[in-house]
């Protein structure tokens, strides 16, 4: 028997950002399906870092940023690299994305971000408990470290972002930093542990077990690509799919990068790019960090995962079409090696996996969540860009707030989907 006041909710998208946004849905009592197109937990939501950090309040585009440009465009392996042939796409996004690194500006972006990420283990645990998948969520801290005070000074404006909105941070000198985490190089002499946050040792997995918890729960999965929406005046009437329409009283947009020709058709605008990154992963590795560690001069992140070590970063502006760049994961093997000593100078290949994924970016760093401006019965929630995994179960939870035409706990107006037009 639905409960009163209960809706049939199609979600679009089986990452991590749509399975927390059904399960939360699923808590209210709405009978809600999932439309995916491929395999669930196979888009971004699979190769990531698995960093669930809710100090993650530090925008791309920073001051300065433009400056930058040119190694971006010269450099195809470095940090950041941006293809030649992708620079008249992406080029009003790049504006957009250069516009939004003022200091006022990602000290807003910062304040807004706070609290979508800040309760992320809070907010994730009732659905890890309920799916029995407390042994992938684990609470111990994030490591940032540097290879010089120079380094270090750098991201200074950071380090600030993050202490204003309330994050706590112990400062380890070269000494203490090899006591902490002895597998490391000593080319490191600083580091920053950020002890509020948590990673996930096995994202796919995560994702996986949240789905089939949903599932047993009374949750479908439909297989289908959803193209557009049916509306009756201002009300969706349905959800329209490869595999024909689907009705539904609301539909929530969690398509990740992919979510452009769904905004558009209801004819909104969004500037949502792809800011590809890359892993590397080594089974059985010879060294491993005990707790996610990023290099931050390089630009990645070495976490400890249940089938290996994972090196994960980098962002490379080309597009969702272009095929991947190999060459941007095997760097990542030539620095983890940097980073950790421990590990063997050559690995057999069949040790050695690689992936590529889709970042979901807006150009001031923020999601889209919020209803459309064709409909409030069709709510957008994708773009969530370098923290999905982290903002996705609070992410649920504000879908489900409007969905049940509750004020949400956070405020939304920074994510407005209507914030670019
Ligand atoms: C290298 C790298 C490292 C990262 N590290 C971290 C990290 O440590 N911590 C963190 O918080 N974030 C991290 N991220 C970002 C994070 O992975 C993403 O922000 C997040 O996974 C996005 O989740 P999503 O559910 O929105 O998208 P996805 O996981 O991409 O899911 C979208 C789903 O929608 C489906 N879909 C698309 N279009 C349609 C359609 N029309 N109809 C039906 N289905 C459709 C796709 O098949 C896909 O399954 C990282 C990303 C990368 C690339």
């Amino acid at each position: 028997m639905p409960a009163i006041g209960a809706k049939r909710v199609g979600v679009i998208g089986a990452g991590m950002v749509g399975v927390c946004t059904a399960s939360w849905l699923q808590r209210d009592g709405h009978s809600v399906f999932l439309i995916e197109a491929g395999e669930p937990g196979r888009g971004a939501s699979f190769g990531n870092a698995g960093c669930l950090n809710g100090s993650s309040v530090t925008p791309v585009s920073m001051p300065g940023v433009i400056r930058n440009v040119p190694r971006w465009l010269f450099d195809p392996l470095g940090p950041l690299s941006l293809r030649w042939s992708y620079l008249p796409a992406i080029a009003p996004w790049l504006v957009r994305f250069m516009r939004a690194g003022t200091p006022e500006k990602v000290r807003a972006q910062a304040r807004a971000l706070r609290p979508l990420v800040g309760p992320t283990l809070d907010a994730l645990r009732p659905l890890v408990s309920a799916a029995g998948a407390g042994d992938l969520v684990h609470g111990l801290g994030h490591l940032y470290v540097y290879r010089s005070a120079e380094s270090l000074g750098k991201d200074r404006l950071s380090w600030a972002l993050r202490r204003e909105n309330g994050v706590e941070i112990d400062e380890f000198d070269a000494d203490e930093l090899r006591q902490l985490e002895p597998a490391l190089s000593r080319e490191y002499v600083r580091g920053l542990l950020v002890r509020e946050n948590g990673h996930t040792s096995n994202p796919f997995g995560l994702v996986q077990r949240l789905l089939e918890h949903f599932l047993r729960s009374g949750g479908e999965l439909v297989q289908a690509r959803a193209h557009g929406f049916r509306l009756d005046g201002a009300r969706l009437a349905a959800i329209q799919t490869d595999g024909g329409d689907l009705s539904a009283d609301a539909a929530i947009v969690c398509a990740g990068a992919y979510s452009k020709p769904l905004v558009a058709a209801l004819g909104d605008k969004v500037p949502l790019e792809t800011e590809r990154g890359y892993h590397l992963m080594i089974a059985d590795p010879e060294a491993m960090p005990r707790i996610p560690t990023a290099d931050a001069d390089g630009k990645f992140v070495a976490t400890p995962m249940d089938t290996g070590l994972r090196l994960a970063g980098t962002v490379e502006l080309a597009g969702l079409a272009a095929p991947p760049d190999w060459r941007r994961a095997r760097i990542l093997l030539t620095q983890g090696r940097k980073m950790l000593p421990g590990l063997a100078s050559s690995h057999p290949e069949e040790r050695i996996s690689v992936w590529m994924g889709h970042r979901p970016s807006l150009p001031d760093s923020l999601p889209v969540l919020g209803p459309s401006n064709a409909t409030r019965d069709v709510i957008y929630a994708f773009g969530h860009g370098h923290v999905g995994m982290t903002a996705a179960p609070m992410t649920g939870k504000v879908v489900a707030d409007l969905v049940a035409g509750r004020p949400p706990s956070i405020d939304i107006a920074p994510f407005a989907p209507g914030r670019f037009s």
